[in-house]
Order: structure tokens, then C-alpha cells, then sequence
């Protein structure tokens, strides 16, 4: 179907990332070279070399480790909290002055749209260093007790989905609560990190606060297994979770894990439909699905679930799919090769195990790493695609005839990260809420975020809250 309304190109500029040759590791309040091989981030919508970057070996670990602990020893768990604070609202403050090349930046690294990283990533982080920034000198109040210690240096490792924004997740409440940090960025998303440690630098924190070593996956196994560290925190794959909680185990750190999900969003027969469309759309095609928390298994009660599905596929019809920097567009890049080897491989995996298969009939860029927003009906739950986490635009849908069926359903899952239910009647969401083993529970809407809402898992998704005053239990002796 041709749109009688073409929409013009409306290109944000690449300029405004400000993107440099060489970006180098933050150690000490230096940015430092790295002792491993430098690796070239890429942009996934083009597959240009944007950058090359510094990574870690074991002894840039260990002088990372050796720098916090001293700025710990020396100036951080000294400091009273309304002078931390300080810090922490200048960071928040530079976040947004430098939104625009910060959203540009993560755009071109990950491939995420530009208005998703403008409108979300980039606000919430900052959002995320305001609200931390309020409890720094009101930890007497939070509940834990009076003056309740910090840890000490906190190992912190996150993945490539939302770079900047798990980065304020993780360092906004270690140091609100006294603590130093070593973080990791993913190795195909390490720009907006190197830039937050300028950040850093220009907020005049003192040295060794903060510190970013880049590197692979080796870097991040070094990072959490060193001695040196008092609390492990890590978001990312299930796997890697497992073999981090092993690793841990026995050493007295605390240790927290966001791990996988695969979250059921489940609409009642009498849930307003148009807008139960919008919000499945959000729940599985935003940041082109690499969401922990995706509502990626639509259940649907069965009497409503023609009509839905219709209204769906017409919706998704529209969705832009292309380039991120676009800000018409929905849809971006997938971040890399091998996650788009993975979606593809579960989707056609789907397709062989009798779902039935509709994607959006958008035109794909040549270049760069695209996969069409997709939906598969006929789902049934033994299927991998209604068991695997997919992190991708693919959603499965089931179908359910009653409300104790739908809960069933939807808790048949080792994850338990987040659930939506879809109804006009608030008794059914609070029942529904009741009885689902998740850890956030969305009504009427999906994918919403705020820094004072604790986020976290049950079961195979992790343990510990990050958000809100459940978060701060993570970074304090309590
Ligand atoms: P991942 O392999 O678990 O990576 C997450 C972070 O851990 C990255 O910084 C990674 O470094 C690092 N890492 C890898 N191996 C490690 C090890 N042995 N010890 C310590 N750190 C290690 O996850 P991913 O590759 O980003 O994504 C794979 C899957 O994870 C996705 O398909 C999705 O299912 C899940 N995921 C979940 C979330 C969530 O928020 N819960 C977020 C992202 C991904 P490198 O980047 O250098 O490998
Ligand atoms: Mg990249």
C-alpha cells in the first residue's frame, strides 16, 4: 500500500557527537592507554568504523581497582553526603547540557533511534544522577537504619542495550551511597561511557571516583572476580550471570544480577484495544526489541484475539524502519552481527516449528544490521521463540480462554523480570498483579521507567533492585 504522505528526510547531525579517532580508558582521573588490543566500535546502521578504543588488560584492572580503592580510602567515604551530592547534581546537570551529543553518540554506537535516545535514554540517566543526588545526604532516612555504611569499591559490569542509561543505573546510586567505582561498558558500546568519564572530569569529581575500563568480556571476568572489589554488580545475559554468581560465590561480595527476561503481556477481552495496540507496540518493537524487560509473549485472551492481531499488523505496517540519526524513525539497527544472527535464527527456527509468521513489509536498508518488526500467531508454549529470551523486534503471540489460564501461562517461564496486563477493570489488574511472579508489573501501559521505581528480577532474571529506595540496599552495608 503506498501512503499518499511521504515523509522527507529529517536527518539529526552526526556532528554533534563530536566523535574523536581514539577514545581511551579512565583510570585515576586519567585517560589512559590500555594494555590489550584496541578495538574498533562500529556504527550497526552502517557498519563504519567509528572509533577505535582503548581496552583493558588484567594490570589496567588491577590499577583501576588500586584507584578507587584509594579515592575511597582517602577522599570519598569521607566525604559527608550533601557534599556528594554536589557532585552528583553537577553530573546530572552536565548529562543534559551535553544531551544532544550524548543522544548522537549513542545512536551511532548502538543504532537505537535518535528519538529514543533523545526522549529516553539520554533524560533517564540524567534523571537517574538528580534522584541519586536527593538521597546523598538522606541515607539516615531511607530506612536501613541510622548511618548506614558504604561498601567500598563497586565492580560494575553492563551490556550494549542502553549504554549510557545501565551506566547511570549502576554509578549513580554506588557513589550517592559513598562507594567508588570500576565500571565496564559492552565492547560494542563503549562510547557514551568514555564520554561520561569527561563528564566526570569536567564535574571536577575527585580522581579514582570513577573509573572505565573498556575492554571484551575477559576485562569484565577480571573486574569481577578481583579481590579488590566489595560489591559485584552486573546487568546482561543469563549465562554470563550465572558463571559471575559461581565466581562470587564465597568471597563476601554483595552481589547483584539483571539478567534475561521474557516477559508476558496479557490483555483481557475487555482491555480498550487501540490503546492496548500502542502499548504492545512499545513493549517489543522499542530499542528494536534488546529490551531485558520486552513484552515479547503477547498473551491474548481468545474471543478478542482476530480483532487485536488485526489492529496490530496495521500498526506495525506503519512503523519507519532505517536510519537511527532519522528522527522519523521507529525502528533502528540491530547492534550487531551476531544478536542479528541470533533473532534471525530463532524467528526462522519459529517458522519451522509451525508459528505462523507476518512481518512488516517495510523496506530494509541494504547496509547495516536490520530485521523487520515480526510477528508470529499460533505460538504455542513449547516452542523455543515462547521460551527463549530473542531480544529482538519478534513478537509471539498465544492465546488464553480464562484469567487463571492467562496466569498460568505467563508465569511458565524460568525468567521473572516483568509482566503488562491490559484491562478496563481495576480488581483484575490487582489480582492479576497478585498472582504474577514477575518483578515489575506494567497496567495499562509497557517500558516505563523512572528512577524512584525499583527494577529488578526473580528466579533466572537476577536478584536485587536497582531504582527507587530498594536500590540503595545494593550499595550499603545493611
Ligand atoms: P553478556 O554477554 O552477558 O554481556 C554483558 C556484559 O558482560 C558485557 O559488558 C560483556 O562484555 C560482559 N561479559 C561477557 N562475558 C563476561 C564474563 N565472563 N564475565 C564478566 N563480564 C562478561 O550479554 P550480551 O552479549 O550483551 O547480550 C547477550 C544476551 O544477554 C542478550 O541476547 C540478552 O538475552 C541478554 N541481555 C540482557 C540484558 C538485561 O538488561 N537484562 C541486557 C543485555 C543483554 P562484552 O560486551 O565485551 O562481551
Ligand atoms: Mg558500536
Amino acid at each position: 500500500m503506498t501512503s499518499p504522505w511521504e515523509y522527507a528526510p529529517a536527518l539529526e547531525s552526526r556532528e554533534l557527537a563530536d566523535l574523536k579517532p581514539n577514545y581511551r580508558m579512565f583510570v585515576g582521573g586519567e585517560f589512559v592507554d590500555g594494555g590489550g588490543q584496541p578495538i574498533k566500535t562500529i556504527n550497526p546502521a552502517t557498519e563504519e568504523i567509528l572509533a577505535e578504543v582503548a581496552s583493558a588488560d588484567t594490570g589496567d584492572v588491577d590499577r583501576a581497582v588500586a584507584a578507587a580503592r584509594r579515592a575511597y580510602d582517602e577522599v570519598w567515604s569521607k566525604l559527608p553526603g550533601k557534599e556528594r551530592a554536589k557532585y552528583l547534581f553537577r553530573i546530572a546537570r552536565l548529562i543534559q547540557e551535553r544531551s544532544r551529543e550524548l543522544a548522537v553518540l549513542e545512536t551511532l554506537d548502538n543504532g537505537k533511534p535518535i528519538k529514543e535516545a533523545r526522549d529516553v535514554d539520554v533524560p533517564t540517566a540524567a534523571a537517574h544522577f538528580f534522584h541519586h543526588a536527593g538521597w546523598a545526604d538522606k541515607l539516615d532516612y531511607a530506612g536501613f537504619g541510622p548511618n548506614p555504611k558504604s561498601l567500598g569499591v563497586a565492580a560494575q559490569v553492563i551490556p550494549w542495550n542502553f549504554p549510557l542509561l545501565m551506566l547511570a543505573w549502576k554509578i549513580a546510586p554506588a557513589l550517592a551511597c559513598g562507594n567508588t567505582v570500576v565500571l565496564k561498558p559492552a565492547e560494542t558500546t563503549p562510547l557514551s561511557a568514555l564520554v561520561f568519564a569527561d563528564i566526570c572530569a569536567q564535574a571536577g569529581l575527585p580522581a579514582g571516583v570513577v573509573n572505565i575500563v573498556s575492554g571484551a568480556g575477559d576485562v569484565g571476568a577480571a573486574l569481577v572476580g578481583h579481590p579488590g572489589a566489595d560489591k559485584v554488580a552486573f546487568t546482561g545475559s543469563t549465562e554470563v550471570g550465572k558463571q559471575i554468581q559461581r565466581t562470587v560465590a564465597g568471597s563476601g561480595k554483595k552481589l547483584t544480577l539483571e539478567l534475561g527476561g521474557k516477559a508476558a503481556n496479557i490483555v483481557f477481552d475487555d482491555a480498550p484495544l487501540d490503546q492496548t495496540v500502542e502499548g504492545i507496540v512499545n513493549g517489543i518493537f522499542f530499542n528494536q526489541g534488546q529490551v531485558c524487560c520486552a513484552g515479547s509473549r503477547l498473551l491474548v485472551q481468545e474471543s478478542v484475539a482476530e480483532e487485536l492481531l488485526e489492529k496490530l499488523r496495521a500498526r506495525v505496517s506503519t512503523l519507519r524502519v532505517g536510519d537511527p540519526l532519522d528522527k522519523n524513525t521507529d525502528v533502528g539497527a540491530i547492534n550487531s552481527a551476531e544478536q542479528l544472527t541470533k533473532i534471525t535464527e530463532l524467528a526462522d527456527g519459529a517458522a519451522a516449528e509451525g508459528a505462523e509468521r507476518w512481518s512488516s513489509p517495510c523496506e530494509l536498508p541494504e547496509r547495516g544490521f536490520f530485521f523487520a518488526p515480526t510477528v508470529f500467531s499460533e505460538v504455542h508454549q513449547s516452542m523455543r521463540i515462547a521460551r527463549e529470551e530473542i531480544f529482538g523486534p519478534v513478537l509471539s503471540v498465544l492465546t488464553f480462554r480464562t484469567p487463571d489460564e492467562a496466569i498460568a501461562k505467563a508465569n511458565n517461564t524460568p525468567y521473572g523480570l516483568s509482566a503488562g496486563v491490559w484491562s478496563e477493570k481495576g480488581s483484575r489488574i490487582l489480582w492479576a498483579a497478585q498472582k504474577l511472579r514477575a518483578g515489575v508489573v506494567w497496567a495499562n501501559t509497557f517500558n516505563r521507567f523512572d528512577p524512584t521505581a525499583p527494577f529488578g528480577g526473580y528466579r533466572e532474571s537476577g536478584f536485587g533492585r536497582e531504582g527507587g529506595r530498594a536500590g540503595l540496599e545494593a550499595y550499603l552495608d545493611v
